[in-house]
């Protein structure tokens, strides 16, 4: 059954596909999709405020959306650490670094040895007595973060620490029944600019001219299409890649957490990984656990089944779709800083 109903899906991506680049086509649909759970979303973190709203959809059409307001703050784990102090300590005083599809702990060793990992004899992030050079004030992290970073912070850990968040509040508009277009919708162009707040929109989308289209402008960026890629169920938002490779061209390194999350102090705490650590709801058939919602409001799950399995059959966007839970995506390796590829559905403006 689920190898008929990929088929289904592939043929109908070929026919409509080959049949025209015409703007997104409402009628056509998988099987089903399921619609997002607010108990979930409320099990992961009572503190999200989530209630039902109208909104209008990226291809015109008037929608309920649930709105979910957040503090940027999971309860369901701890944030943090990202730097250990010093080069003799081990994993538990560090978070992760993520690099050529691997998790790697940022621990002692990590950045002792970041020269040869790198292959780069300008790294050293510590002193004569091993002592790790950390950014430790909000001023430091908002500098350090800056597109035009000084050199006094080349060789430093950035970290910024959840009190420099205390008053970040996020709104996401998810809409309770996902659709699904022939036409992916690509996401903004990710790992551009220095900071994941400074990222410049290189992606369109490629339905249809923005002049025509119905409705409010969908964003203010150029674009039109959100760089977020969803939210897990506890609220913490799936952002878009960071960007490594300007951090590491500063000689800075800002880890990630244990659950693959970090702060700035525009976004507050944001995941670029799933590592397994958020809240997650287990699936009986021994299907990878639902982690969250896309931007379109389709289900996302963990990469791997119970079994360790990786997902068969995915799209380009890494979705499919099964019997049991309709279309839903599957998040990308940890190690890879990146969760979907594109979405199929419409998103809310
Ligand atoms: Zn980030
Ligand atoms: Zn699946």
């Amino acid at each position: 059954m689920k190898h008929l109903s990929f088929l289904t899906l592939l043929v109908s991506f070929f026919l409509f596909s080959c049949g025209s680049q015409k703007s997104a086509n409402n009628g056509n649909s998988l099987k089903f999709a399921t619609e997002v759970n607010p108990d979930y979303l409320k099990a992961a973190n009572k503190n999200l405020l989530v209630t039902k709203v109208q909104c209008t959809l990226s291809d015109g059409t008037k929608s309920e959306c649930y709105q979910i307001v957040t503090n940027s703050t999971p309860t369901d784990h701890a944030m943090g650490p990202w730097c250990p102090t010093s080069i003799s300590q081990g994993a538990d005083a560090g978070g992760i670094w993520l690099e050529g599809g691997k998790v790697y702990d940022v621990d002692g060793e990590f950045v002792k040895n970041m020269a040869s990992f790198y292959k780069d004899a300008n790294w050293k992030m510590y002193d004569a007595e091993g002592n790790i050079n950390v950014t430790n004030t909000e001023q430091d992290c908002i500098n350090a973060a800056n597109p035009n970073v000084g050199e006094e912070y080349k060789n430093f850990c950035v970290e910024c620490l959840p009190s420099y968040i205390t008053d970040v509040s996020k709104t996401f508009l998810i809409p309770v029944k996902p659709s699904f277009q022939e036409e992916v919708i690509n996401f903004m162009g990710a790992g551009v600019g220095r900071t994941d707040r400074g990222e410049k929109p290189s992606g369109r989308k490629p339905q249809k001219d923005d002049s025509k289209k119905k409705g409010p402008k969908p964003d203010r960026r150029e674009s039109g299409v959100p760089s977020t890629r969803g939210i897990a169920l506890n609220g913490v938002e799936f952002s878009a890649p960071a960007p490594v490779n300007n951090i590491l061209s500063a000689y800075t390194l800002a880890p990630f957490d244990d659950a693959g999350g970090h702060i700035n102090v525009h976004q507050g705490y944001h995941y670029h990984a799933a590592t397994g650590v958020s809240y997650s709801v287990k699936q009986e058939d021994g299907h990878a656990p639902l982690i969250g919602y896309a931007i379109d409001g389709h289900a996302i799950y963990a990469n791997l089944d119970e079994s360790g399995k990786l997902p068969e059959g995915l799209d380009s966007c890494r979705g499919h779709d099964d019997d049991l839970r309709g279309y839903h995506y599957h998040v990308d390796a940890a190690g890879t800083n990146n969760f979907i590829n594109c979405i199929h559905g419409a998103y809310a403006n």
